[in-house]
């Protein structure tokens, strides 16, 4: 819709400027899942979506009103794509900034590249996260063998050992278990040459998540905190709200709006914590986008994390992110189509009241790839994930 904004011009006479209330066409960097459920939310407000991602059968293309095929290292393949677009984001984070800063010349971008450069690099990043006083895993920048026997020295093992940057559940990260010399020159030649963060190993009682939504005027809400539990480094199942002691939540809630306003996020940023066992908070690390954990808001709270972030980069208010009904969310990883079974018989979910199944549409199943997710919503989310483990062990069976 256009609108007119009246407008006193420098001979005092009266202008019209012709602006659009909401943008029409919004670009999303990558097509997995997050995209293929942001793309949705864009869509019921009426907005057509471009995609953009290397795979033609990606979660995207089929509901893309339009989708480029393309390479995320591809610089010019990028700005031809933005040239098209009002407002561009991305789901998917291991893209250029040299890129996004050169369209931000042009276009909006939502969050700005200046997050995405600090989220993409945890050497960045906890570096940035100190610098504000949030606290993180004590951790030690890795490029040579001398950096890696001095810092495990210095944090001891069992320490981690990840790749700085482009390492996403899991992939890029060793659990050092001794400081042997030839064990540690074995393993960070693992690395190929790559920056690598070593981090002190944290005895975290739990581990949850925060969402917050932030919008161009700074106004910012939050869900309330998701409980996550991994397994091999990868998100098993989120509880939702988690309980997390309401001293340490408060820590974690002026935390997340301190990075928030500190780093003036356009959009969404998940901050994950470590919560220890005296109750004190350490971020472990951010994602300037929707995340796994808040799969449930779709079902659970007032507003998902979708439909939120299509409000903002549509320029409209925040919705309310009350929850409706808790509830408890789990992955659907590849490994349960490669049993012996083949692609799960669905029947086995479906029609169960309050259960919610998400299939993502990939063609390749991969063990520990993200192929879905169920939902259960329940009044007690810890009931509910028990219910969903017994659930998922059917559906391979
Ligand atoms: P990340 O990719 O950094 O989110 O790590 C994936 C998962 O590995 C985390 O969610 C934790 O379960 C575990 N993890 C990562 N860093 C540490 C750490 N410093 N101490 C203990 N567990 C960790």
């Amino acid at each position: 819709m256009i609108i007119k904004v009246s407008l006193l011009c420098e001979n005092n006479s009266l202008g019209v400027l012709e602006m659009k209330e909401h943008p029409e066409r919004i670009g999303i960097l990558g097509g997995g899942q997050l995209g293929l459920m942001l793309c949705k939310a864009l869509q019921q407000l009426g907005v057509k979506v471009s995609v953009y991602d290397p795979t033609p059968d990606c979660p995207c293309a089929s509901i893309a009103d339009y989708f480029a095929e393309g390479s995320f290292s591809d610089h010019q393949a990028i700005l031809g794509f933005a040239s098209d677009i009002e407002i561009l984001t991305f789901e998917f984070e291991n893209i250029s900034s040299e890129t996004l800063i050169a369209i931000e010349k042009i276009k909006k971008i939502h969050p700005s590249p200046a997050v995405l450069y600090i989220s993409q690099d945890r050497i960045r990043e906890k570096g940035y996260l100190n610098s504000i006083d949030i606290p993180t895993a004590k951790w030690r920048e890795i490029n040579t063998l001398s950096d890696l026997t001095s810092g495990v020295d210095a944090l001891g093992v069992p320490s981690i050992l990840k790749t700085s940057s482009m390492g996403y559940d899991g992939r890029g990260q060793i659990r050092l278990s001794s400081s042997e010399p030839a064990y540690l020159k074995e393993c960070l030649d693992r690395f190929e040459g790559r920056a690598a963060v070593l981090e002190q190993w944290v005895p975290f009682i739990q581990e949850f998540s925060l969402i917050g939504a932030r919008d161009s005027r700074g106004n910012m809400s939050f869900w309330d905190p998701f409980v996550n539990h991994h397994e091999n480094h990868i998100l098993e199942s989120t509880l939702y709200p988690g309980f997390i002691p309401p001293k340490s939540a408060e820590l974690a809630l002026s935390m997340g709006k301190k990075i928030m306003e500190s780093m003036n996020v356009v959009g969404l940023l998940t901050i994950e914590f470590f919560l220890l066992p005296d109750g004190r908070v350490l971020v472990n690390e951010l994602a300037p986008r929707p995340h796994n954990s808040g799969h449930i808001t779709i079902e659970a709270s007032e507003t998902s994390q979708f439909y939120q972030l299509a409000l903002i980069l549509t320029g409209r208010p925040l919705g309310s992110v009350g929850v409706i009904k808790p509830g408890a969310m789990i992955n659907l990883l590849g490994d349960l189509w490669l049993g012996s079974k083949g692609e799960p018989d669905w029947n086995t979910a479906s029609g169960i009241p309050g259960v919610f199944l998400h299939l993502y549409g990939k063609k390749t199943p991969k063990n520990g790839r993200k192929m879905g997710h169920l939902t259960f919503l329940h009044q007690d989310p810890c009931e509910a994930l028990v219910a969903l483990r017994t659930l998922k062990q059917r559906l391979s069976n």
